[in-house]
């Protein structure tokens, strides 16, 4: 059995920041809706808050909450990258909660201006490499083709993707993109990861069964465990992460924001263990 309790990597404090800009989304609107009610979910009474890396959330200074952006609709991305580059520069990490999807791609903006090499590890059931979807270039569907043109990280690999058409298989072939569909899941090890690591979690990652809270159900998916496999697998430090489509008007009893408290709680445990 792992001791109690794990002992704090010597990394800067992970830092919630909730990012409630949906306008990017396509088929439907919802996830600006999100952060709270991750966030109430995290802090419920039904469980404790303890992660299963026996980091105790509760102590105090293990990790801070600056709460969320507002108004979204005006200069987001400007405003969104200012937030991030405000963490990292005092050498904190940030762990936003979408949010859309298309909020990567001004994380990774504050992200690669600061950290060369950069692996992105993305979870996703869509790989979200379009040029533009529905002519707009900044959809959700489109934040890592946006990240890969400006040269925002070193790697990206994909992981859980189970949507891949002929286009989106071309933009991959031009970057370099290693995408790891749902058939092919690849032992996290051979992956040779390294240092530093960003992890953007989209909660369709997840078979629709285990989080329905999603706007585009894909099934066919991971399970919660496989996602908590993964994340607990991946080497430290993670230098920041995003956890995002969570559409809280296909969550009516609210349990897929309990799942994507989940996942944030073993994410900020991974975070501060390393
Ligand atoms: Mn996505
Ligand atoms: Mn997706």
């Amino acid at each position: 059995m792992r001791p109690f309790p794990a002992k704090p990597g010597p990394w800067g404090t992970p830092v919630l920041l909730g990012i409630p800009l949906d306008q990017n989304s396509s088929y439907l609107r919802g996830p600006a809706r999100a952060p709270k009610l991750i966030r109430e979910a995290l802090q419920s009474d039904a469980w404790n808050l303890t992660t299963e890396t026996r980091v105790d959330l509760a102590t105090p200074g293990l990790w801070e909450d600056a709460g969320d952006l507002t108004d979204m609709h005006a200069d987001s991305y400007g405003r969104i990258e200012t937030a991030i580059g405000a963490i990292l520069d005092a050498g904190k990490r940030p762990l936003c909660l979408g949010g859309d999807h298309s909020v990567t791609y001004p994380i990774l903006r504050a992200v690669g201006a600061r950290m060369k090499d950069v692996t992105l590890v993305h979870f996703d059931a869509h790989p979200d490499l379009y040029v533009n979807f529905e002519g707009n270039p900044h959809s959700h569907a489109s934040p890592f083709a946006r990240i890969l043109e400006n040269r925002l990280a070193k790697r990206l690999i994909q992981i859980g993707v189970r949507t891949l058409n002929a286009h989106q298989a071309e933009q991959a072939k031009k970057f370099g993109v290693e995408i790891f569909e749902m058939v092919a899941m690849p032992d996290p090890v051979a992956l040779k990861l390294a240092a530093p690591i960003y992890v953007s979690f989209d909660m369709d990652a997840l078979d629709p069964a285990f989080a329905p809270g999603v706007s585009h159900w894909e099934p066919g998916g991971m399970t919660t465990r496989e996602a908590l496999h993964y994340l607990q697998a991946l080497p430290g430090p993670i230098i920041g992460a995003d956890l995002v489509e969570l559409n809280p008007t296909r969550d009516e009893k609210g349990f897929t924001a309990t799942v994507a408290a989940k996942i944030l709680k073993e994410l900020l445990g991974k975070m501060i263990v390393g």
